[in-house]
């Protein structure tokens, strides 16, 4: 019998002053995993700086590290599945570059895979590495996403998993072009289960989702998956109605009792104001929903490969 193959799928983005940290501690946490073959996948997201040369070098030196180098900077959740198409493992793991998820860890999830579980989740018990208002904005996040989505993102769970061939196959299938990754993780569901671990933090570099990257994130996957924020115009709507309706009663009513009085522009000038911006945001929520709509309906690739580093040396399937 063959030993299964691991594929750990890494997206990398100006990350020069990571490599050197990052091959000698993965593999050696990867040889370290009995019956288990791997192959590290690493996706070059349009680097500006050192990343591909010292990729390249990585694989040259190692066969079982291949390198994607897509054409531009696509995104980590567009080079993630790039990797995760060119993955060939039985198992996947898809791996940050800065060693925040720490390598040991994979150990763990391939114990759990051999208990018979699909997908194993790896929770963050503690995200002191990262800074209190990301940690306060992260939970926000998860607890509105969860209140207005069908389908619920388990809470501090990264893109770092371990996931079998048959969930892959099933990702792989998604035909939309915007992917919102954690909810897709989600939506295919499979059987679960869920180990903890401390994030750390990163081992060079800085991050590279600034507080506009996440909102925009956060935005992002609440549109992705749920539609809820364009309906709740249509209520607001009624209810706005249904209060002008009384107000209008209660003026005339008031022309009756009082007669025609002309003071009143005050009130007049803010709810003008007021309903103004309602409307503006209730436009935006449409903007963003038709925005989706034009990008999907343009079916472009998720991202675009120029070339592949030691893809033929590799296990054939
Ligand atoms: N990344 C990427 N493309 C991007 C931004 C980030 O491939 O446009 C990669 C990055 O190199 C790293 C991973 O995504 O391997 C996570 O990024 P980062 O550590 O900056 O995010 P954080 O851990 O702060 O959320
Ligand atoms: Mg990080």
């Amino acid at each position: 019998m063959s030993i299964p193959l691991l594929s750990l799928v890494v997206p990398f983005f100006n990350e020069e002053d990571t490599i050197s940290a990052f091959f000698p501690r993965v593999v050696s946490c990867l040889d370290a995993i009995e019956d288990l073959a791997f192959e590290i996948i690493c996706v070059n997201d349009g680097s500006s700086d050192a990343t591909l040369q010292r990729l390249i070098d990585a694989a040259n030196a190692d066969e079982r590290v291949h390198v994607i180098d897509l054409s531009r900077n696509f995104g980590k959740e567009s080079a993630l599945s790039a990797g995760l198409a060119e993955a060939r493992g039985e198992v996947v793991v898809p791996f940050d570059a800065d060693l925040q998820d720490p390598p040991e860890v994979i150990g763990e999830l391939i114990a759990k895979w051999r208990e018979g579980f699909d997908v194993v989740l790896a929770r963050r018990v503690d995200r002191q590495s990262d800074t209190f208002l990301k940690r306060r904005m992260a939970s926000c996040f998860y607890r509105l996403h969860n209140k207005l989505a069908d389908v619920k993102i388990p809470d501090n769970v990264g893109d770092f998993r371990l996931m079998t061939r048959a969930v892959i196959e099933a990702m792989k299938a998604f035909p939309e072009s915007r992917r919102f990754m954690k909810g897709l993780f989600a939506w295919v569901g499979f059987r679960t289960a869920v180990i903890s671990y401390t994030r750390e933090v990163r081992v060079a570099g800085k991050t590279k989702f600034s507080g506009w990257k996440l909102w925009n994130f956060a935005l992002e996957g609440i549109t992705s998956f749920s539609s809820l924020p364009l309906r709740v115009w249509t209520y607001f709507g009624f209810a706005v109605a249904a209060v002008s309706f009384i107000y209008a009663a209660y003026l005339i009513i008031r022309t009756f009792v009082h007669g025609v009085d002309v003071p009143g522009y005050a009130s007049i000038f803010v709810s003008i104001l007021f309903f103004s911006g309602v409307q503006m945001i209730g436009i935006g929520i449409l903007g963003e929903y038709i925005g989706r709509i034009y990008i999907e309906s343009k079916r472009r690739p998720l991202y675009l490969i120029r070339s592949r580093y030691n893809r033929s040396t590799s296990h054939e399937r």
